[in-house]
């Protein structure tokens, strides 16, 4: 059975004294004491399992261990574990599908400082902190996207949000779950519904709950894209900008908001991405001779930073549009 297997020549340690055979088709020569350090269920493999007569197969004179897992996620885990370098830098970008992997062997085998370095680096896409990238309305959404993959050292694709839902569900970090299921709202319905395959050909899905929370929120979403602009040009509001005497006059808020309600927002309809960011960058151009091009200098900027403010207020609120009650608790 032996020559049938592939040895991943990656993780094929010459000194190594562990045979790992993954799927019956692909073979990696590891160190035993270490992996049995970095993981529990491991060393509980070593320890205690008694060999079995008819798996007493050696490779290269090493002890084999079968694991029903597939060659791509096991290889991501075991380099994570034996060529940690690019692991562990959050120099480097790691593409999303390798940390996902990693969390979901990690998480299996028990490696539990593998499982926290992999969960912290998702983490830090998802769960903003000061000076988190999702928390620039100053920036378009590209550059903010840019931003955050190098803030955080990871590749993601609005589409990898369905499966970091799943992982944030696996390992029980749900604070990363208000940014990833908003994510979840950018890929096309059908998508959403059907799930995104993996490199393993496993399908990730979203649970019927979670499919359901971003089908609730996105109707209230698109509203706040326009509300974030209209409350700040509320006089009554309790956010309305500080203008000077001029622009107070002329033109003043209470025209701005109108022009707003009657000329800019009928027929608007924003992409979920303009949700977060600052009108001045968005997407879709709010109109020539519209609102800021009417303040003077210091009005202007005083105004963009107040709509710059509503949008981190709404990023805030995610918990309640997508119905996720007592994250703290
Ligand atoms: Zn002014």
């Amino acid at each position: 059975m032996a020559e049938t297997i592939h040895r991943d020549p990656d993780l094929w340690l010459e000194d190594g004294n562990l045979v790992i055979v993954a799927s019956s088709t692909t073979a990696f020569r590891v160190y035993r004491g270490l992996l049995g350090r970095v993981s529990a269920v491991f060393k509980d493999t070593f320890e205690f399992t008694a060999p079995d007569p008819r798996e007493m197969v050696e490779i290269d004179d090493c002890p084999v261990v079968r694991v029903p897992d597939s060659p791509v996620e096991m290889g991501h885990f075991l380099r994570a574990v034996f060529r940690p370098g690019a692991f562990i830098s959050s120099q480097d970008t790691l593409p999303f599908a390798t940390v996902a992997a990693v969390i979901r062997v990690a998480h299996k085998y028990q490696a539990q400082e593998v499982l926290a370095a992999a969960s912290d680096r998702l983490e830090s896409f998802l769960i903003p902190g000061p000076g988190h990238w999702i928390d620039s309305p100053a920036l378009s959404w590209e550059d903010r996207w840019t931003l955050g993959q190098r803030q955080c050292g990871i590749a993601f694709e609005a589409q990898d949000a369905i499966e970091a839902v799943n992982l944030a569900r696996l390992v029980d970090r749900p604070r990363m779950l208000p940014v990833a299921l908003y994510l979840c709202c950018f890929v096309d319905p059908v998508r959403l519904r059907d799930g995104v395959a993996r490199a393993d050909g496993v399908v990730e899905k979203l649970s019927d709950e979670d499919f359901a929370r971003c089908m609730r929120a996105l109707p209230a979403l698109a509203v706040e894209c326009h509300a974030t602009v209209s409350r700040s040009l509320n006089e009554r509001g309790s956010v309305s900008p500080r203008l000077c005497s001029d622009c107070k006059k002329s033109p003043g808020l209470n025209v701005m908001l109108h022009e707003y309600l009657d000329n800019v927002m009928p027929g608007r309809i924003c992409p979920l991405s303009d949700l977060l960011v600052r009108v001045d960058r968005r997407s879709v151009p709010v109109g020539t001779g519209w609102p800021w091009t009417k303040f003077c200098t210091a009005c202007r900027a005083c105004w963009l930073q107040v709509v710059g403010e509503e949008c981190v207020k709404i990023r805030k609120r995610f918990d309640e549009f997508f119905a996720l009650k007592d994250l703290d608790a």
